[in-house]
C-alpha cells in the first residue's frame, strides 16, 4: 500500500514524514501517473486557491475527482477540505464537491489567531488540535459523519471515503488521525 500526499504547495512534507514514521510507503504526487501509483491521498494544508489552480494545470482535478467518486480513499485537511467540500459559501461555488458540506474560508481568523484546542475524536479519543485560519464546517449533509466538534461546531467528518479535518494533524506528532485515514484505505483495498 502507497499513500499519496498532494505536493503542489502547501505543508505536504510533515504529512509524509508523518505516514514514514508509521512505516507505510508514502509519496508526495503532482503528476496524474504518480497519484496512479496510490491507493489514497492526503491534501494538505496550504492555499486553497493556489493548490486549486496547480490541480487544474496538472489535470489532477479531474483525475482524483473521478478516482475519488469511485470509492479511492481521500482525506483533506484545513484547505483540503476546502477542497473536497461541496459548497464554499463566502468563495467560489466548489473544486471537486466530493462530502456533502459547506464550508467558510477562514472562518476562524487570521493568522494571529491560530489557535490549539482539546478534541474528543470517535474511534480516535481525545487529540490536541491546531487550527490556523481554518475553514469552519457550516452544514453537514444526512450522509455524512461527525467525528468531531469544537463549540459545537463539527470540525472533523466522513462521508464514506472522503475524511475531512478543518486542523492540522500533522504538526503535533500524533499519528492516529493518519492510522484512522490509513485503516480506511485498508478497508478499501
Ligand atoms: N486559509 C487557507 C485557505 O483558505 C487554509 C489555511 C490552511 O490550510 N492552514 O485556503
Amino acid at each position: 500500500m502507497k499513500v499519496g500526499v498532494l505536493g503542489l504547495q502547501g505543508d505536504f512534507r510533515e504529512h509524509l514524514q508523518t505516514l514514514q514514521s508509521l512505516e507505510v510507503e508514502a509519496r508526495d504526487v503532482r503528476t496524474i501517473d504518480q497519484l496512479n501509483e496510490t491507493q489514497g491521498l492526503i491534501i494538505p494544508g496550504g492555499e486553497s486557491t493556489t493548490i486549486s489552480l496547480l490541480m487544474e494545470r496538472t489535470g489532477l482535478m479531474d483525475a482524483l475527482q473521478k478516482k475519488a467518486r469511485e470509492g479511492f480513499p481521500v482525506y483533506g485537511t484545513c484547505a483540503g477540505m476546502i477542497l473536497v467540500a461541496k459548497e464554499v459559501t463566502n468563495y467560489r461555488k466548489s473544486y471537486l464537491s466530493l462530502i456533502d458540506i459547506s464550508v467558510r474560508r477562514n472562518a476562524y481568523g487570521r493568522q494571529v489567531d491560530s489557535f490549539e484546542a482539546d478534541l474528543n475524536i470517535k474511534s480516535v479519543g481525545l487529540f490536541r488540535a491546531v487550527f490556523i485560519r481554518a475553514p469552519q464546517i457550516e452544514r453537514v449533509g444526512a450522509k455524512v459523519e461527525i467525528l468531531a466538534e469544537h463549540n459545537s461546531l463539527p470540525v472533523m467528518a466522513r462521508q464514506k471515503n472522503i475524511l475531512v479535518s478543518s486542523f492540522h494533524p500533522e504538526l503535533t506528532g500524533d499519528t492516529r488521525i493518519h492510522e484512522y485515514f490509513i485503516n480506511m484505505i485498508k478497508k478499501e483495498a
